[in-house]
């Protein structure tokens, strides 16, 4: 009997993390101000002056040269400012040191890369995941002014952080960049408006950078921000966001360059958003998207995430 119902309760288990969250499991207040205002703006001074520049293709041989078993994430090969945050000089913003937030959180996207059906597969996944966990809406592309083109040039995986105006370039190179989820998440949250975890003003309380293990000419990336300038949208250090750089990020020598100060976590994954990371993001479009807390649902949404730092 004790196995019977260790077998249905199994069953039932696998049922429900299977079933997708639907709408109506979440919710939803739409109450996004479509407005430009100052808060509207993210600060990309700290960025001066490595961030702005051309796509390279010596980043595109570096990504092919990486393989999945390599002790540090794809987009930590690129040569751009923190290894994978470019904006291009033909960006059309006059104002460079600023960028925005996308209104509404739509953000219009068309993918011009080549990719194998499995690739668009993991881009649609990650694009799913944002849809089920925040505001953000990828909607396809159908003449809007302000929109994101995903290519698949020899140039690395980069992204521009939020909104220029004009076209923008979000590079995901085939394969490299496409074999985890968590790298597409990555270069999509540096579009949506987000830094690097580890450049938060704070982040010395949380981590310790080993300089002596860091690549020649490579310090630059792991430069803080300015507090005054920063925005942590009420949400704590998180070691386990997708931004985070992985712990041999730069490394010249297979050695540490940034160390977590506590012991029992790894920094870099890339499987999913975390829960702080989703957080972040509805609070930085003034989402109200809850977690279902009660009934049936909320119970078991707390009995299988409530407990865990990230979703997938
Ligand atoms: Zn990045």
């Amino acid at each position: 009997m004790a196995l019977v119902l260790l077998f249905l309760n199994i069953i039932l288990i696998n049922f429900i993390n299977g079933l997708p969250v639907s709408d109506d499991d979440i919710v939803i207040i739409d109450n996004i101000d479509n407005s430009i205002d100052d808060s509207d703006v993210i600060d990309l001074s700290s960025l001066q002056p490595n961030a702005f520049g051309s796509p390279d293709n010596e980043s595109g041989d570096a990504l092919a040269a990486w393989t999945e078993s390599s002790l540090m994430n794809a987009e930590e090969t690129g040569r751009y400012a923190e290894g994978d945050i470019l904006i291009p000089k033909y960006a059309r913003n006059g104002v460079r040191d600023q960028s925005f937030r996308w209104p509404k959180g739509h953000i219009p996207y068309v993918i011009e890369g080549q990719y194998s059906q499995q690739q668009r597969d993991t881009i649609m996944k990650a694009i799913a995941d944002y849809h089920r966990l925040t505001c953000i809406r990828f909607v396809p592309y159908s003449g809007q002014t302000d929109y994101i083109v995903i290519k698949s040039a020899n140039t690395g995986c980069w992204s521009s952080v939020g909104r220029l105006g004009g076209r923008q370039e979000v590079n995901l190179q085939s394969p490299g960049c496409l074999s985890k989820k968590g790298t597409v998440l990555h270069e999509l949250l540096h579009a949506i408006g987000f830094m690097h975890e580890q450049s938060r003003p704070e982040r010395d309380d949380f981590v310790k950078v080993k300089y002596e293990n860091i690549k020649s000419g490579s310090e630059n990336n792991f430069r803080k921000e300015d507090t005054k300038r920063s925005n942590d949208f009420g949400i704590s250090y998180d070691y386990n966001s997708v931004m985070h750089y992985s712990e041999y990020a730069f490394s010249k020598n297979s050695k540490k360059t940034i160390e977590p100060m506590i012991s029992g976590v790894t920094l870099g994954q890339r499987e999913g958003l975390s829960r702080s990371d989703v957080k972040k993001i509805n609070n930085m479009y003034n989402c109200k998207k809850d977690e279902p807390q009660t009934g049936w649902v909320g119970s078991i949404w707390q009995s299988l995430f409530g407990d865990k730092s990230k979703y997938n």
